[in-house]
């Protein structure tokens, strides 16, 4: 099979773990790409598995579900990764027990707390660490906590994904990495980030269904996230001209993916000849 280089990409063959970022990759918002349940199916019927790597926070798991399986995807709780989890990961190993002030969605504030995290969304000077998550319920009030927490005490400050931008359906809204650069402005702060580029969610996802970086297949549109998360994790890497990068900005990026296809489809079509 070739790739869009008309690059020899027969490798593919035989990966057993599909990691698919979501929105620009699989689907756009709520429109499914042509060729994702055909590839999936694909992936399904030869053994291997698919799983869904997400950044954006202000979903739950559930939520998640919800909309694939509405759009005909199967997915369980074991389908999907996202920067909640890899957060609650790091919480419970970096800080256990700490009280968090969680700049989030309801879903994110919900999740932390199903996981066994302390949080409050309240203004409490007893908070041990900061997370903020991509919040599409941002109040001022939130922000003006973060900011006088952030500035009263040195404490850990964590950001769930670097993304500075969210995709709709008429262009972007300021996604989680843009408040980050607000709040630094306010505070001169900077969070760590947890989700893409960072390695840490594929890594979850080997260790958990015992997958190594040989095994293992990335598949996205954002560079500077999805690319970037690959090539630190060392797994094989797809880039897709279905979302946000463009071919030349790929060809020029400094962390090449080895691949790059125009969509799933075209991945479908290229497998299956
Ligand atoms: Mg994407």
């Amino acid at each position: 099979m070739l790739d869009y280089n008309h690059k020899n990409a027969d490798e593919l063959k035989q990966k057993s773990l599909w990691l698919f970022d979501m929105d620009g990759t699989i689907y756009e918002e709520n429109r499914l790409f042509d060729g994702t349940l055909a590839l999936l199916d694909f992936i399904t019927k030869r053994g291997g598995r698919y799983v869904f790597l997400t950044n954006n926070s202000s979903r739950s798991v559930e939520d998640y579900i919800k909309k694939v399986t509405a759009m005909g995807i199967q997915a369980d709780r074991e389908s999907f990764f996202t920067s909640s989890q890899a957060t609650v990961r790091y919480l419970k190993e970096q800080l256990p027990g700490a009280l968090v002030y969680c700049q989030g969605t309801g879903s994110l504030v919900k999740e932390l707390r199903d996981s066994g995290i302390r949080v409050t969304t309240e203004m409490d000077l007893t908070a041990e660490a900061v997370v903020i998550g991509f919040d599409t319920e941002l109040s001022f009030q939130k922000l003006r906590n973060t900011c006088e927490l952030l500035t009263k005490k040195d404490i850990p400050y964590i950001a769930t994904n670097p993304d500075f931008v969210c995709p709709t359906d008429y262009g972007f809204v300021p996604d989680c990495g843009s408040m980050a650069i607000g709040i630094r402005y306010a505070t001169g702060k900077m969070p760590l980030v947890i989700g893409k580029p960072e390695p840490t969610m594929i890594e979850i996802a080997e260790r958990k269904f015992g997958k190594t970086p040989a095994d293992t297949v990335l598949i996205g549109d954002r560079l500077y996230t999805d690319i970037a998360s690959g090539v630190n994790a060392g797994v094989t890497t797809i880039a897709v001209l279905s979302g946000e990068a463009k071919y030349e900005e790929i060809m020029s990026y400094e962390k090449q993916p080895d691949y790059v296809f125009q969509s799933v489809k075209e991945i479908f079509e290229e497998l299956s000849r």
